[in-house]
């Protein structure tokens, strides 16, 4: 069986879980091409006007998948203990079966933490049932799936690439079966994740740090952000939220009176407050796109932390007709900004006369 699964959304935060889940149920997954103009207008003709880019673009990676045997979109309710996941996610599958291929069926699973491993392992067994695998199976399937993405996790803001990590997951999931010494997604790049590393330490001390904050499909959607992480890359080092650990963001959401119960928004909030306190971070810019609900309050929670830090911070809204004369423009503006107050901080001019000149007591 060949399913297939969309690169958007979902993808970015979840894939090693599904990819190790199938893997080990000994079913080939297939990804749509990485985003382009053609996936960005199918996807639009396919929604409505006010859903958020990433399920427009949701909506045009399924229907580049036309030679698969289904597509698989996940139910991701919620994926810890008091969180849910944004409404939009819990609207998939229904809300984009406009833009299912004809003749392509949908196979859906449900994955709704709030009510407990047990529920999830059920709610996966249903699952196998349409897809003729036993209990036994989607319990081994369901603890596979767990381990990719705990490595994958871990391996999060050592300098390992995303894409790199990405195609090497996907490689593994291609036309293999499960073996009871599966690879570990990750080796064999540690060496050059190690030197590259080395590199970003040694260009760093002379370079400015800026913290990207912003939904993991937004950052790594390069045709939708129009490159905006490569590009930030080449002039600063950069610090995404999604390199920062579980343990940090509770500690930074403690000053809140009322609990934010929406997973990003929860990362969004507690890793920005945590960059916005960290002096050694030079300016934060927010990616957000029209329509994003959550993003709407959170911004700005973010906004009033970093403004009471005194550091720069600019948001940057995406949508389908973002151009790329105005990023840039922006992204520079900025930046210079950053670079001019970074490099005269503290400067007094020597223009005038001294405070002291006539000064009884020196
Ligand atoms: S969190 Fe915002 S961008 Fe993400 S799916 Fe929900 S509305 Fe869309």
């Amino acid at each position: 069986m060949k399913i297939g699964f969309p690169r958007a959304l979902f993808y970015y935060d979840y894939f090693p879980f599904w990819a190790g889940f199938f893997y080990r149920l000994g079913i080939e997954v297939v990804t749509s091409p990485p985003t382009n103009r053609q996936i960005m207008e199918d996807g639009l003709k396919k929604t409505s006007d006010e859903t958020c880019l990433p399920l427009k673009l949701l909506a045009g990676h399924m229907q580049t998948l036309k030679d698969v045997d289904a597509i698989f979109l996940p139910r991701m309710v919620s994926i810890e203990a008091n969180t849910y996941n944004c409404p939009k996610f819990l609207g998939i599958p229904e809300s984009l079966l406009p833009a299912v291929p004809p003749g392509i069926p949908v196979l859906s699973a449900v994955i709704n933490w709030r009510k407990g491993q047990r529920q999830v392992l059920k709610d996966l067994q249903i699952f196998g049932l349409e897809v003729g695998k036993s209990k036994g199976e989607i319990r081994a399937a369901f603890m596979e799936g767990q381990k990719w993405q705990q490595c994958y996790q871990d391996s999060r803001g050592k300098g390992w690439d995303f894409e790199e990590e990405m195609r090497e997951i996907e490689q593994l999931t291609r036309g293999q079966m499960p073996s009871s010494n599966s690879p570990k997604p990750g080796q064999g790049t540690k060496r050059e994740a190690f030197s590259s590393s080395l590199r970003q330490i040694s260009e760093t001390n002379h370079r400015l740090r800026i913290t990207l904050i912003g939904h993991s499909y937004l950052i790594q959607e390069c045709y939708a952000n129009l490159n905006l992480l490569g590009r930030l890359r080449d002039k600063a080092e950069v610090n995404l939220i999604q390199h920062v650990e579980q343990d940090e963001i509770e500690v930074n959401l403690s000053g809140l009176r009322k609990k934010l119960f929406w997973s990003h928004a929860k990362q969004i909030y507690g890793a920005g407050n945590k960059f916005a306190q960290d002096q050694t971070i030079d300016g934060i810019i927010y990616l957000t796109c029209f329509g994003c609900g959550t993003d709407s309050m959170v911004q700005e929670l973010v906004a009033r932390k970093v403004r009471d830090q005194h550091k720069p911070y600019m948001v940057i809204t995406l949508d389908e007709h973002t151009g790329e004369a105005g990023l840039v423009t922006r992204l520079e503006a900025f930046l210079d900004m950053v670079e001019r107050r970074k490099a005269r901080e503290g400067y007094i001019s020597t223009h005038g006369e001294r405070m002291d000149r006539y000064s009884n007591s020196l």
